[in-house]
């Protein structure tokens, strides 16, 4: 066993992690073999590419199985294989890449008997010494993003390698202000962020290198690269032996490269000091509790697996994290405090917040429903949003595969590629059986079915309102296949124009209540709240309130399980394939009926 670049993100994340692992210390110079290394990064690779594809869904991303994550696994090989294949068009000299691990470059170093050990993606070797090239399944967007609205601190050069406006000697101040590219750039070096994340795995990985060739007297120089997919690669649907073909199209490949060479290099003393730390970690094994914080990425895919261990001193209900907007923190007498402060303190619980930490009107709306047990209703705000709505009612919700790589024409990376609808026609006020009237569509397979799934859905809805839960998602999957099936457009768009968030009624969307003459601190204060709510307006969360309708005990019963199960389709046998088939269209019937049971739900609670 030794310290892998998986093990040194998780051992520094804080004192307690290295005991809990359970690590015997004597073993800590010995070597891991390349299979173990690797099946120690495939958790994290997938939680990283899951993370991504819950990037903007909108959707709850709740509790992942192992199994959820496997599924995935092909996806993130090819990502790799890719960078590999497509790196020769942007870099000299020889490549080593593999999906065989065996064929992978090694690094690794002795540092206080202390073995640290990592294999590099792509290694490229060239005259001048060699790169070490990161593939990575996240896209390039969440670099591009650092800057301006116009331009990012990432340019490209001759070759089509992004890098930071410095490198490229080019003046910030013709891009923007140069306060605003540090405090773009400083966004790099936040492990905890998107972009942040993988530079800090790059850095550590440079941190072995380095002091491998350091203790072997290598002077080669370095330099180190992230493979993303570009996010600005419009797949043409050009297919191969049935396998989508990622052709050059219109200057732009499927894999991005980033050159992370000098950000990486002002890292190396803070990882120095962090592998200091890991260091004093691993020789103590402390195991008592220690203050909890961002470093658990509690409630991120990417969450500490001990987090079951250190975060039960909150209760499972009504914990401090329910209060809406508690990321923002608390404030007290002019001492503003974090969440973390506050349950390191001991205050765990949605009643162990004082009202006088309150600066959000919402929270204290929380608060006092859960106190005096009874539900929060701006009645009036609920009546006139309930006015908005004309029947009849085309209750409607998505299904979506946010693949990694685009699969039809018209897709980039990561594009919510819906392949199911469901619907549910309310033809007048209380009237919708939750069989009779349901209509939908689910793609038998895998082969590009969107044109059907449009011209269905197109066909069923017509005069009246498509009621939606969170609009935005919805919205944006009809625009994008409206802009990709141009024969529908016009139909689309009319869909698009006749979306009504049930949302905007339940939590509240304060443009249309201002519209509707309310005042602007009216219009944006909840319309809703009841205790078991949690401080969640998810259909979910809000659906028990309203009705005995329940998700629990559903083969199907989320919207990750939803996108494994379709996932699937190709490997099940017919038997299995029928049966999950059938639980995949009884998961999007039960969202949409949802949706009518809650607006009933509203309609009695006004009455
Ligand atoms: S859950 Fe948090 S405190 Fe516990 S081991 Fe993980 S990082 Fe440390």
């Amino acid at each position: 066993m030794a310290i892998t670049k998986t093990k040194f993100i998780n051992y520094i994340r804080c004192p307690r992690y290295a005991s809990l692992d359970n690590i015997k210390k004597d073993k800590l110079d010995s070597i891991v073999t390349i299979e173990e290394y690797k099946e120690e990064e495939k958790q994290y690779q997938l939680e990283e590419i899951l993370g991504n594809m819950f990037d903007e869904n909108g959707k709850d991303l709740i509790d992942v199985t192992n199994d959820h994550l496997e599924t995935m696994l092909p996806y993130y090989n090819e990502v790799e294989l890719l960078a590999g294949h497509l790196a020769p068009k942007y870099f000299n000299g020889t490549f080593k890449y593999s999906k065989q691990t065996y064929n992978q470059e090694s690094f690794d170093c002795l540092i206080n008997n202390i073995r640290y050990i990592c294999y590099v993606d792509i290694y490229n070797e060239n005259e001048e010494g060699f790169n070490i090239i990161e593939a990575k399944a996240t896209t390039t967007k969440k670099y591009l993003e650092l800057g301006t609205k116009e331009n990012s601190i990432f340019q490209k050069d001759e070759k089509g390698i992004y890098r930071l406006l410095e490198d490229l000697n080019l003046k910030i101040e013709d891009y923007m202000p140069v306060e605003t590219y540090e405090k773009q750039r400083a966004k790099l070096f936040d492990k905890y962020t998107g972009p942040g994340h993988y530079v800090y795995d790059l850095a550590v990985q440079r941190y072995i290198i380095e002091n491998d060739l350091k203790q072997n007297n290598d002077k080669r120089k370095v330099k180190y690269y992230l493979a993303v997919l570009n996010c600005k690669y419009i797949f043409d649907g050009t297919y191969e032996n049935d396998m989508p073909k990622y052709n050059e199209i219109n200057g732009e490949d499927i894999i991005s490269y980033i050159d992370m060479t000098s950000v990486t290099e002002s890292m190396m003393d803070k990882i120095m000091l962090d592998a200091k730390r890991v260091e004093d970690y691993v020789n103590d094994l402390y195991a008592n509790p220690v203050p909890l914080g961002p470093h658990c990425e509690y409630k991120k895919v990417t969450k500490c697996k001990y987090c079951k261990i250190c975060w039960n001193v909150l209760p499972k209900k009504h914990s401090i994290l329910c209060y809406m907007d508690n990321h923002h923190g608390f404030t007290k007498e002019g001492v503003k405090y974090s969440t973390f402060d506050l349950i390191n303190e001991g205050k765990v619980g949605m009643l162990d917040i004082d009202e006088s930490y309150m600066t959000r009107e919402k929270n204290k709306i929380q608060r006092k429903a859960l106190e005096t047990n009874t539900p929060y209703m701006n009645k009036q705000k609920i009546i006139d949003g309930i006015k908005q709505i004309q029947y009849p009612i085309y209750h409607l919700d998505f299904e979506t595969f946010p693949c990694p790589l685009p699969r039809y024409s018209g897709e980039k990376p990561y594009t919510q590629s819906v392949f199911q609808f469901s619907l549910h026609i309310e033809k007048e006020p209380g009237k919708c059986d939750k069989e009779k009237d349901h209509y939908g569509y689910l793609a038998i397979d895998h082969k590009d079915h969107r044109e059907e799934l449009i011209k269905m859905m197109c066909d069923l809805i017509k005069e009246g309102t498509v009621l939606v839960y969170n609009d935005s998602f919805e919205k944006s999957r009809i625009k994008e296949l409206s802009e990709i099936f141009t024969d529908y457009k016009s139909r689309l768009l009319k869909i698009n124009s006749q979306i009504f968030d049930l949302m905007n009624i339940v939590k509240t969307r304060s443009k249309m209540y201002e519209e509707l003459g309310y005042d602007k601190e009216e219009a944006k204060m909840i319309n809703y709240y009841n205790p078991a709510m949690d401080g969640s307006y998810s259909i979910k969360k809000v659906l028990p309130i309203f009705s005995n309708l329940t998700y629990q005990g559903m083969e199907v019963a989320n919207g990750v399980e939803a996108m494994v199960t379709y996932a699937r389709f190709p490997k099940m046998n017919k038997l299995d394939y029928e049966h999950k088939y059938q639980k995949l269209v009884e998961y999007c019937q039960q969202d949409t009926y949802a949706m009518y049971k809650v607006l009933e739900g509203l309609k009695k609670a006004i009455k």
